[in-house]
Order: structure tokens, then sequence, then C-alpha cells
């Protein structure tokens, strides 16, 4: 093996120890499902903010500019799909993905999430196995979304 290596940025984020972590940002009302992602997240390299609202989200969006957003549907005040229309009609945030966390009952939920500007989607409740791979794979990725 000669040459340089390139070196990537892994979609895990850089390594514990390493300078910087990929930040990754929460909007989740509940409180289970915000312990159970930041749990998954920081175990994986990541630094988590955390939005309890709407409002809030979009607010700390603009301020961390993190890897990926994390939005649940379901909020309350201001839904996910306006939290969804506000992160997009904000320059600075459009290359952002964000992934709708939304409940499996709730097909139609899909549609509207990636209408609203959501470049994908997972479904609660949050299957701790699947989770890193299932939004992961939108850090390397366009943001477009193929069938779970
Ligand atoms: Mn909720």
């Amino acid at each position: 093996m000669g040459g340089r290596k390139r070196i990537h940025l892994l979609p895990a984020g850089l390594r514990k120890g390493e300078i910087m972590k990929a930040k990754v940002l929460l909007i989740e009302d509940n409180e289970q499902n915000r312990y159970l992602m930041n749990f998954l997240l920081d175990k994986h390299g990541y630094a988590v903010v955390e939005a309890f609202d709407g409002p809030q989200g979009v607010k700390l969006a603009a301020e961390e500019l993190p890897r990926l957003i994390l939005l649940d549907i379901q909020l309350p005040t201001m839904d996910g799909y306006a939290v969804a229309r506000a992160l997009r009609a904000n320059p600075a945030l459009e290359n952002i993905p964000i992934i709708a966390v939304t409940s499996y009952a709730m097909a139609g939920d899909r549609e509207k999430a990636l209408a609203a500007g959501c470049t994908g989607y997972i479904e609660k409740p949050i299957n701790p196995a699947t989770f890193m791979a299932r939004i992961e794979r939108y850090l390397d990725n366009p943001p477009t979304e193929s069938s779970p």
C-alpha cells in the first residue's frame, strides 16, 4: 500500500478522543425517545443537541448547524412538517439531512414529511439494532429516499 491515503470524514463522525464529533440535533418532545436516541448516538461518537419543541429546534439548528437533524413529526404547538419547512426556509440549513421520526401506523406521514423538506424517515418505535445504520446512510448519501 503506497501513496497517500485519502482521509474521509467517516459517517460515524470522528472517533472518541479526536477533536470534533459530528453533531446531531434531536427535535423530539417524548423524553423516552430522546433518551434512547441520545444514548445510541452518544455511544457511536456523536455529539447530541436536544430540542423539546419545534421553535427551539429551529433556533438550535441555525445556531449549531448540525450534521443531521432527527425530527419528530408529532410535536406540540408546531408540528414536524412546519418545523421541516421552517428549517428548509433557511439557506444555511438546506444541505443538512432531516430525518422525520414517524409512527409506524401513520404511513401518510412519510410522504407529507418528504414533501415538507425532510430527506427521509425512520419509524417509531425506534429499533436500537437498526437505528444507527438507518440514519448514517443519510450522512454520506445525497438527500434521496429509498425504501427501508
Ligand atoms: Mn412527539
